[in-house]
C-alpha cells in the first residue's frame, strides 16, 4: 500500500449512497477532509435488503471498510460507515437503529470508533395482504422522501427503487395474486434521511473522540470503553450497580485511567434498601 503523507488530513469512505454530507462537516471542523471513494460497490459486502448477508459483526464489517478506502484512496486515513436496525432492546416493538463510523489511521495501524444508537429511525417491515395495508404502511414510514423495498430477493416483484406510493403500489398488487408481499423501508442512507441524521450524529461522536488526545501517547481517540459499577446509594452508603466512574482508553497504545462520576445512586436501585 502506498500512503499518501504530504495530506494528512485526507479521509477516505467508499459509498455509492451519499452519506458524505452526514459526515463531512464533524470530520471538516477538527482538520480532516473526507473524500469519496465510488468507484467500489459497498452492496457487494453486504445489502440490507438480504441478497447478500454482511460477514462478521458490525464493527469488523466497518474496519474492513476502513483499511480498503486507505488501499483504494492511498490515503493514511480510511472510514467505514455501517448501520444495523431492529426492534428496540426493551419491548422489541419499535424500531431501533444503531450507526458505527470506524477511522483507520493505516500508518499508526489502529482504529477509533464513534457509536450513537437509538429509536431515531423509520425502521419496520409489514407483511401486507391488500392494498389498504400496503397504504398504510408507506403513510408510516415517510414515504415520499424515504425509500421503500417491496418483497423479497428473488421475487419477480422485488423492487429496490420504488420511492414513490403509486409505483410501490403497482408492485405490490403483482404480488398479491401469488399472497401476501414483504414491505420494508430501505435503510440504504441515499433513501433514507432519517438514517443520514443518524450517522451525522455518529460523525459527531467520532470527532469528538478524535479531538481527545491520549494523555500518555498523544494519540487521538481516547475516550470512555467501560462503566464502572459501584455509586454508593444515597440511603446506605452501600456501592449499587450504578456507575461510579468511566474507564477511559487509548486505542492505540492501551493506555487507561478512570473518571469519576461523582453519582450518588437512589435507593431503588440498591440491592439492600430495595432488594
Ligand atoms: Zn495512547
Ligand atoms: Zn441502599
Amino acid at each position: 500500500m502506498t500512503i499518501d503523507t504530504s495530506s494528512c488530513g485526507r479521509v477516505c469512505l467508499l459509498t455509492r449512497h451519499a452519506k458524505a454530507p452526514a459526515i463531512a462537516p464533524a470530520l471538516a471542523a477538527i482538520g480532516q477532509t473526507l473524500e469519496t471513494i465510488d468507484r467500489f460497490d459497498t452492496d457487494t459486502l453486504g445489502t440490507f435488503s438480504g441478497e447478500i448477508e454482511r460477514q462478521g459483526s458490525m464493527r469488523d464489517a466497518a474496519l474492513s471498510k476502513a483499511k480498503l478506502a486507505c488501499d483504494l484512496g492511498g490515503s493514511r486515513y480510511g472510514l467505514g460507515s455501517e448501520g444495523a436496525f431492529g426492534g428496540d432492546p426493551f419491548l422489541g416493538v419499535s424500531g431501533w437503529g444503531r450507526e458505527l463510523l470506524v477511522w483507520w489511521d493505516a500508518e499508526a495501524g489502529y482504529a477509533v470508533e464513534g457509536f450513537v444508537q437509538g429509536p431515531e429511525t423509520n425502521w419496520r417491515t409489514a407483511e401486507v395482504v391488500d392494498l389498504n395495508a400496503a397504504r398504510h404502511f408507506l403513510a408510516e414510514v415517510g414515504l415520499p422522501g424515504h425509500g421503500v423495498i417491496v418483497g423479497r430477493p428473488g421475487e419477480p416483484w422485488f423492487d429496490k427503487t420504488c420511492d414513490d406510493a403509486d409505483t410501490v403500489l403497482v408492485r405490490v398488487r403483482e404480488g398479491l395474486a401469488a399472497g401476501p408481499v414483504m414491505l420494508q423501508t430501505d435503510m440504504r442512507a441515499h433513501r433514507n434521511p432519517t438514517r443520514l441524521a443518524m450517522i451525522a450524529r455518529a460523525a459527531s461522536a467520532l470527532a469528538s473522540r478524535l479531538s481527545t488526545p491520549c494523555p500518555a501517547c498523544a494519540a487521538p481517540g481516547f475516550g470512555p470503553a467501560e462503566a464502572i459499577a459501584g455509586a454508593p446509594c444515597e440511603a446506605c452508603g452501600m456501592p449499587t450497580r450504578v456507575p461510579r466512574a468511566e474507564r477511559w482508553c487509548c486505542p492505540r497504545c492501551a493506555h487507561r485511567d478512570e473518571r469519576p462520576l461523582a453519582l450518588q445512586a437512589t435507593a431503588d436501585s440498591c440491592d439492600r434498601c430495595n432488594p
